[in-house]
């Protein structure tokens, strides 16, 4: 049993009396594989006294020199990997191979790219007679959920630090191996005492008090809408800069025209990659209605090609959900939706006998305003909604809090970006384009506040500063 016991704090692996303690599941055997104690405000105030202590040497380190560090913690982690992938596949359930590539090796490899940026961004320009600057915002509070654990931390993290910020992060408790796994590599980098900090605790304990600590100067969070809100609101009392990345209900519109075959299986795809487990998830299908049974027959076979079973295992392409909770949650979504009218396009699958799983399921005859098609559900459930008009649809995809992601489909490309330009998320991807982690990252509405990752990450950790300069 793995058993994760201490802070890093200041440069060094510490000992405290937790406040409470959790065992974790392994999220295919259902059994206990790991103990996390459970740090509290007493934790938050030595780490945030470090980091404060730690800024003003970190800030006035020469650009070149942090990012050598950031490259060094990389490549530290990519020592980790096999391990680190196995582990966040028994916590958040992601089939091994694709831990390797997406939870781990990605995010690894990311640090390099912020130390390039890093070094090609503006940090001064002439404004008349005005010197201005770009200067750290200061302490960085980073808290992040479990979902792609390494991911969230390295968004938030590493251009933290290229800014010149020092950090305490604060991940989610439910996947904590990535966090140790990253103050590990930091330590190992040399990095300087205090400029990176790691509490695990829980959230309305440890995340709160963080959230709260007057010498917090920005609280950059990930995580479900309602704690974020909880988050912006406790951070706004001590007048501090929030970032938020929340949670989705993104939409894909299926233009009349388009290869029906391949948007159904990228549809599919998008849905159900980390059995849904993911803030940016296609979970609402706009069909032409005069297409929809076509878009079901498809939408059945290619659903039937998602294997469940042991998420170690290669063949695997659907692992189960994080914990039995969040199992029953989307089971009762299901249920909410059938009891609602909505039909069951899939079939009825055999579930393996043990693991929190939900078998892949898509759902049709969806009402746009009905709770599968508004709320999060965060499990492998496809909404398929039937529109009569292009207008419809777009009013359909826009009717919703959040903003995070979408996706068109059209046999013509400019008709594409001309109905993805209408729409109101953060990122929109026409005819199954790949994912661009130098892009700006981030939601409308309720989905958050700020942008995350490239250049656009960095700049959300530095304050412009104007000087006037006399004549
Ligand atoms: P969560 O909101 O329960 O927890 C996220 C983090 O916030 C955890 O570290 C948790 O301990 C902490 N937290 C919870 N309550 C808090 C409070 N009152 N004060 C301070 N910290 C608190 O979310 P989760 O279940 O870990 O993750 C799933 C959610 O995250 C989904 O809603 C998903 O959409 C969202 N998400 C968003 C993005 C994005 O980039 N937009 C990415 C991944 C996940």
């Amino acid at each position: 049993m793995k058993q994760y016991a201490q802070t890093y704090i200041d440069g060094s692996w510490q000992g405290f009396d937790p406040l409470a303690s959790l065992d974790l599941k392994d999220s295919f055997t259902e059994q206990p594989f790991a103990h996390i104690a459970l740090a509290g405000a007493a934790q938050v105030q030595l780490a945030v006294a470090a980091a404060r202590r730690a800024f003003d040497g970190w800030s006035g380190t020469p650009l070149e020199q942090r990012a050598q560090f950031l490259r060094r913690i990389g490549a530290n982690l990519a020592k980790q990997a096999e391990p680190l992938a196995e582990q966040i596949t028994r916590e958040v359930g992601m089939p091994l191979k694709l831990s390797r590539r997406i939870q781990v090796n990605a995010p690894a490899g990311a640090w390099e790219s912020y130390a390039q940026l890093a070094g090609q961004m503006e940090y001064a320009s002439q404004i008349g007679h005005s010197l201005v600057t770009q200067e750290p915002v200061g302490i960085v509070a980073c808290i992040t959920p479990w979902n792609y654990p390494l991911h969230q931390m390295t968004a938030k993290v590493a251009p933290a630090l290229a800014a010149g910020c020092v950090v305490v992060l604060k991940p989610s408790e439910l996947a904590p191996a990535a966090a140790y796994a990253l103050a590990q590599a930091v330590h190992e980098s040399g990095l300087p005492p205090g400029v990176f900090n790691l509490v695990v605790g829980a959230g309305n304990v440890a995340g709160e008090a963080l959230a709260a600590h007057p010498d917090v100067d920005m609280v950059s969070f990930t995580g479900s809408t309602a704690a974020g809100k909880r988050v912006a609101g406790i951070a706004a009392d001590g007048v501090k800069r929030v970032a938020l990345e929340l949670g989705g209900k993104s939409a894909s519109i299926v233009l009349p025209g388009a290869d029906l075959a391949l948007a159904m299986r990228h549809a599919l795809g998008a849905c159900f990659l980390n059995s849904g487990q993911t803030c940016t998830a296609i979970t609402r299908l706009l069909v032409p209605a005069d297409r929809y049974d076509e878009c079901a027959r498809l939408l059945q076979e290619g659903a039937a090609s998602f294997a469940m079973g042991d998420p170690m295992e290669s063949g695997t392409r659907l692992g189960p959900l994080v914990s039995g909770q969040q199992r029953d949650r989307v089971q009762d979504y299901i249920a909410q939706a059938l009891a609602a009218g909505a039909t069951s396009i899939t079939s009825r699958a055999i579930l393996p006998p043990h693991g929190y799983f939900v078998a892949p399921t898509v759902l049709g005859g969806v009402h746009p305003d009905s709770a599968i098609a508004q709320e999060e559900v965060f499990g492998p459930v496809l909404a398929v909604i039937a529109y009569q008009s292009e207008e419809e649809a777009i009013a359909i995809a826009n009717h919703s809090n959040y903003g995070l992601a979408a996706a068109v489909w059209g046999a013509d490309r400019g008709h594409a970006l001309a109905v993805a330009k209408r729409l109101r998320a953060g990122q929109i991807d026409i005819n199954g384009a790949a994912f661009n982690p130098l892009a700006p990252f981030g939601g409308f509405k309720h989905s958050g506040v700020g942008r995350e990752n490239g250049a656009f990450g960095i700049k959300e950790f530095l304050e412009p500063r104007a000087i006037q300069l006399p004549a």
